[in-house]
């Protein structure tokens, strides 16, 4: 590792699952503008939906969800009839004419923590009122503890076809330090019930930068996730923001890899799933050449979104839940965060938007340029700009952000094309942040780089 290479790992730059980020979004976008934007949609474009489920039997130290930890069902009982209910609203607030459904994503929280019945019941709700393609892909976030064969096989039956489990690490010593006690054997008995049931599509979700966590821990998790042959990974740098999450405080700084020791083990992630035959996507994701996101790598066609890198290409995403985010061709809106004001508004009859951002022509300029940047690792900005009718000179300002990263090694300028190096990948969110004009550097506003 270069020494210069270090000064990009410690700045704090957005994940870009959206631009601009969550931060802009501001209270002056409201239901209205919603209902709106859902009316213009068109019956012939196809849509992503994302079901947020904001609960977990007890709390990851590490946890940076929106979530809640419960002991009893009532509660989730609860949040399932107001979710049916907003699924309705959500369905009648446009034209009526959205669909197909092409992506159903559950994420949390734990949606596992949700009983067969329930989570049957939000299927069957949704595929009631929204017109799903035969082939959708039907997707969950999983968290091994709170699975066993019965509900494996349910979720094959309804139609579950691609599952993440969140594994994070294999080391027990780092379990016991971030509350998480999940032997490898768990995991790999789910990941065979969830097989046997008919569910081919496994991902693995890991995390470096955990307490405790050395270069030998993560070649250990690695070896022992290698020998259960997931089709994808997705491998995130812990973020340890205390401030913000409380229960963060429970990790001890003095515990934590410093910032050499991070990109070590982030470097070390990618060389031994690359050696194993992983196609890197992007700055964070591995997959199979043959999964779909291998495919999708191949052929450019990744592309990300709140979930992270993705071969949906839909260009929009309806959200369901507290805190959930939706996406449309013309801005975001965000479902209120906070449960009981969430539930407060369902049951008023209203959409739960507590904000959002209207995007701009420039917003969405710069946001596909930094989409693909992210996604693909190039840009043709000559091309860019002449498909959206500008001039090149707009690029300027970024162009003078990225010559520092050219003189280091991160990116190579040729003929107006961006490309970002091999050395460059694990700094790809800085790259894009130099085509970004809402970001200022600042402490404690997001995640480091690395
Ligand atoms: S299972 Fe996931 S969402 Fe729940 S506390 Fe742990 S990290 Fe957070």
């Amino acid at each position: 590792m270069k020494k210069q290479l270090l000064k990009y790992a410690n700045i704090e730059v957005p994940r870009y699952t959206s631009y601009p980020t969550a931060v802009q979004f501001h209270s002056a976008i409201d239901e209205s503008q919603y209902r709106q934007w859902l009316g213009a949609l068109s019956a012939s474009e196809p849509v992503s939906l994302y079901v947020h489920i904001p609960f977990c039997e007890k709390m990851c130290w590490y946890c940076g969800c929106h979530t809640n930890v419960v002991n009893g069902y009532d509660r989730i009982s609860a949040y399932v009839d107001d979710l049916l209910h907003e699924i309705e609203l959500i369905s009648k607030a446009g034209s009526g004419a959205i669909g197909p459904v092409t992506h159903l994503h559950f994420g949390g929280g734990s949606p596992s923590m949700l009983k067969p019945e329930d989570f049957d019941a939000i299927v069957a709700k949704l595929k009631a009122n929204f017109s799903f393609a035969p082939n959708a892909e039907i997707a969950v976030e999983i968290d091994p503890r709170t699975v066993d064969q019965a509900k494996a096989e349910r979720y094959a039956a309804i139609g579950v076809n691609r599952v993440s489990l969140g594994v994070q690490d294999f080391n027990e010593h780092v379990q016991l330090k971030i509350n998480r006690i999940q032997p490898p054997e768990q995991v790999r008995q789910v990941k065979s019930w969830l097989q046997d049931a008919g569910i081919a599509a496994v991902n693995f979700d890991l995390i470096y930068g955990l307490p405790g966590q050395s270069l030998d821990d993560i070649a250990k998790s690695i070896e022992i996730a290698l020998s259960m042959q997931p089709d994808r990974f997705a491998v995130f740098g812990y973020a340890h923001v205390p401030w913000f999450k409380k229960h963060q405080e429970m990790i001890k700084q003095e515990d934590l890899p410093d910032t050499q020791l991070r990109l070590a083990q982030a470097d070390l992630v990618a060389e031994l799933l690359v050696a194993a035959g992983y196609i890197r996507i992007g700055f964070d994701h591995y997959a199979k050449a043959d999964d779909p996101l291998g495919q999708a790598m191949r052929q450019n066609r990744v592309r990300r979104n709140f979930q992270g890198y993705t071969d949906d290409n839909c260009d929009v995403l309806i959200g369901f839940g507290a805190s959930s985010i939706s996406a449309l061709p013309d801005g975001y809106v965000q479902n209120d965060p906070h449960m009981g004001k969430w539930r407060q508004a369902v049951r008023a009859g209203n959409l739960p938007i507590v904000r959002g951002l209207a995007l701009s022509d420039d917003d969405k300029f710069r946001g596909q340029a930094i989409m693909q940047i992210l996604s693909l690792g190039f840009l043709d900005l000559a091309a860019h700009c002449q498909a959206a009718g500008r001039e090149l000179a707009e690029f300027d300002d970024a162009l003078a952000k990225l010559a520092p990263l050219e003189q280091d090694g991160l990116v190579k300028l040729d003929d107006n094309t961006v490309r970002v190096t091999a050395e460059g990948i694990r700094f790809s969110r800085n790259i894009a942040a130099c085509f970004d004009v809402h970001w200022q550097r600042q402490e404690n506003r997001h995640s480091l780089a690395v």
